[in-house]
């Protein structure tokens, strides 16, 4: 008998027939002798309709009451699924994030999770029940309910198979697993047998959209063995792995887009040994992540410093960086860019194959797009390019790497 950890996407609990070809999924997995968590997120596009609600009332919500609404997505999936769970005789009992045991930090809308207490989780289990969890959510030491970040229920998924030591952590999607690149944009994308935990965290931070980042985080930092699979076709999903074989020759494994990204620049910044240190220290205070960074020499002593964060972070870091110049020796000066986009290529053969860069431009350059960013590490390549031309350059990057 094995503990299983089945995670179900918005996607694939959207409507009532969706819930009972999970709940027959689950149904299944117990028959067979197994323990099963279900973790599930918000039927269909449910938490986009909520922040629509909130747009008609406010720009400028409380964090705490957004996460207060947004959490209730998830609690009324448990609820209609353990419900069609007990219409198939199924012995379930559905479970908020808190009544499972998610301890988070203070920060609303994107919370970390601090603590994970199984007991409640076991003690459920031990009484022969399938339990449903709501993912995405947890509660702080105040006492407030918190979320985890748009995406947020694989990790909730990951963070329960991690602390239950459980045998397989399923992660069920409307997708049959992880392809080189987004099969609606690209016709010629491959899904993958198997892929490397550190593939995947590149792919996942560099905005395929199949898993969240930080749940990959926890994959690997706790080593669970992870699936991704289609609800609907559940026999063929992709292996995330440590260490996953390599795809005949090919040194990469995917092409991404991320079109949620500003460019930002500080100009005529001191050329100071702590000016980068006062900036990305004043970001960090306000959990802010930055991605790509380029310093560029200016003139006499000056210099520009050049970053991205995600786009949804980019009017609170303006207006921190536009209050705050004097603590960097800035002038205030902070321009903003929000037309681009990041394309990444994702592979362990980016640094091995020689030709990778040249491939990779000369893609580019047949159709005619160039680059304003450029970084590169021993798996990733990621560049800033226009918005408009994002999928031509994944179209073609992809092609010319990956064949028929
Ligand atoms: N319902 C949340 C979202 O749409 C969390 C999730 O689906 O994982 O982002
Ligand atoms: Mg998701």
């Amino acid at each position: 008998m094995a503990l299983i950890v089945q995670k179900f996407g918005g996607s694939s609990v959207k409507d009532r027939d969706h819930l009972f070809r999970v709940a027959h999924i689950i149904d299944d997995t117990r028959r067979a002798g197994n323990d099963v968590v279900v973790v599930v997120s918000a039927q269909g596009d449910t938490t986009d309709e909520l922040l629509a609600k909130v747009a008609e009332i406010t720009c400028n919500p409380s964090p705490r009451e957004l996460d207060m609404l947004l959490s209730t997505g998830e609690q009324s999936t448990i609820a209609l699924l353990t419900m069609a769970l007990h219409a198939m005789g199924c012995p379930a009992v559905s479970l908020t994030g808190w009544q499972a045991g998610f301890w988070t930090d203070q920060a609303y809308t994107k919370a970390r999770i601090t603590r994970m207490d199984g007991a409640r989780l076991s003690r459920e289990l031990a009484r022969n029940r399938v339990v449903v969890v709501a993912g995405f959510q947890g509660l702080n030491e105040q006492g407030n309910i918190t979320t985890l970040g748009r995406g947020g229920s694989d990790t909730s998924a990951v963070a329960i198979a991690a602390a239950l030591h459980a045998d397989h952590c399923q992660i069920y999607t409307d997708v049959e697993g992880i392809y080189t690149a987004d099969p609606r944009k690209v016709p010629r994308a491959r899904k993958l047998k198997e892929i490397s935990v550190d593939e995947m965290l590149e792919l996942a931070t560099m905005g395929s959209q199949v898993l969240n980042s930080r749940s990959v985080e926890l994959t690997k930092k706790y080593n669970v063995e992870l699936e991704v699979l289609s609800s609907l076709h559940p026999e063929k999903g992709t292996v995330v792995k440590e260490t996953a074989q390599a795809m005949e020759e090919i040194p990469i494994k995917g092409v991404t887009k991320d079109l949620h990204i500003s460019v930002i620049t500080l100009l005529n910044l001191p050329d100071a040994p702590d000016t980068c240190f006062q900036v990305f220290r004043l970001l960090a205070e306000n959990d802010i992540s930055v991605d790509m960074i380029l310093q560029s020499p200016g003139r006499q002593e000056r210099a520009d410093l050049r970053f991205t964060v995600a786009a949804a972070d980019e009017a609170q870091a303006v207006k921190l960086l536009r209050e705050n110049a004097a603590c960097y020796g800035g002038t205030g000066a902070v321009k903003v860019d929000p037309s681009c986009a990041k394309v990444s290529i994702v592979g362990a053969g980016v640094q091995a194959h020689s030709g990778v860069a040249v491939k990779l431009f000369e893609a580019l350059s047949r159709c005619n797009i160039s680059v304003k960013m450029i970084t590169t590490s021993e798996i990733k390549v990621s560049m800033i390019l226009h918005k408009r031309d994002a999928d031509l350059a994944v179209r073609a990057i992809h092609d010319s790497f990956i064949e028929e």
